[in-house]
């Protein structure tokens, strides 16, 4: 059994190699190569934590396994990363475990590559204003992997905490582009691409304030009951998701669904626009959301990537199990 720890991962992947672990495991979704099993996510009560389990079979790839953890919303305090997780890898052929892999880097990496796909196939080619709504532990992340996919020239964020917004100030310094706190209106009228990803449980961003050609990534919402973003915006624009499954049922188009504004069948795989069975986008007004549930199968290409790696520079530790 191959091992990883969580301290050698970010000597090991980074921002581009996610990219195209998720850019593909997108692809070969859509092409019935490889699916995800059911989400198995509950509130323990202890801690204020949700616990579970996100798994999935790559048949292309051959990646079998899962990833056990979920969220501890007061780890902070603790000096900890609130979300915990840790990935393992079986077998295909046999269903020996193969390798264990600490999560939570790559957690972070494979939702931020979630977007940035997105952004890649996505957003108006002549996309220069960034919007972040959230400044929590993911939101560096999602940053670092957005601005390589256009030419932006500018990052403006608003949170719910205001006092978190340094993170994102200081995150759009160490990229080298200005950063400014905005109103939500002001956001949805500049931002050519907006992510969210905050806990929110009700609609941060709401129809009226988004105007002009843009692309929405919503990545907050991975649980019943979540909502980022007004579901009349849902509505209204063209709408993208890594599973359709997920996205009616603990994604940001569960709310849209269940007031009867939409149904799965106005929602198309980000897979099918990687493979060319979707345009995308079809005119630069358009009004693009991808809806980025998070699904097992983003963990394990990581992990499989991260084992390869691990391998090839000798740092994985190889035990009998
Ligand atoms: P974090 O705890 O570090 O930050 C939470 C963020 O949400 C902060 O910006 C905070 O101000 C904001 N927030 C908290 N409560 C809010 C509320 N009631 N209304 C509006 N905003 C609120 O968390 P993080 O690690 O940055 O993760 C952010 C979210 O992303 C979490 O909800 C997490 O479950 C989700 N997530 C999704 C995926 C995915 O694949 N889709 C993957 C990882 C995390």
């Amino acid at each position: 059994m191959i091992i990883v720890p969580e301290k050698e991962i970010a000597g090991l992947i980074g921002a581009t190699e996610s990219f195209t672990a998720v850019e593909q495991v997108f692809a070969a979704m859509s092409r019935g190569d490889a699916y995800n099993f059911p989400v198995i996510r509950e509130a323990i009560g202890h801690a204020d934590a949700l616990y579970g389990f996100k798994s999935g079979f790559d048949r292309a790839g051959l990646a079998l396994g899962l990833k056990s953890g979920g969220y501890w919303p007061g780890n902070e305090k603790l000096g900890l990363p609130n979300h915990q997780s840790t990935i393992f890898l079986f077998d295909a052929d046999t269903g020996k475990v193969k390798a264990a892999i600490g999560g939570n880097l790559l957690t972070a990496l494979r939702t931020a590559a979630a977007s940035a796909v997105s952004i890649s196939y996505l957003a108006p080619k002549a996309a220069k204003t960034l919007g972040m709504i959230g400044a929590g532990h993911q939101s560096a992340f999602q940053m670092r992997a957005a601005v390589a996919q256009r030419d932006f020239d500018r990052v403006i964020g608003w949170n719910l905490h205001p006092e978190m917004l340094s993170r994102l100030a200081d995150t759009a310094a160490e990229l080298g582009l200005p950063f400014e706190a905005v109103e939500l209106d002001q956001l949805g009228a500049e931002a050519d691409v907006i992510i969210s990803i905050t806990s929110s449980f009700d609609p941060i961003l709401l129809d009226a304030h988004v105007t002009g050609g843009t692309h929405i990534a919503c990545m907050g919402t991975d649980t019943k009951g979540k909502q980022e973003v007004d579901a009349a915006l849902i509505a209204r624009a063209t709408l993208f998701t890594d599973e359709i499954a997920q996205s009616v049922s603990i994604g940001e188009c569960q709310h849209a669904v269940a007031s009867g504004l939409i149904t799965e069948a106005d929602i198309s795989e980000m897979g099918a626009v990687i493979n060319g069975a979707h345009p995308g986008r079809s005119s630069e007004d358009e009004l693009t959301l991808f809806d980025g549930t998070g699904v097992g199968l983003q963990d394990l290409a990581v992990a499989s990537a991260v084992v390869d790696l691990a391998l090839a520079k000798g740092v994985a530790t190889v035990v009998d199990f």
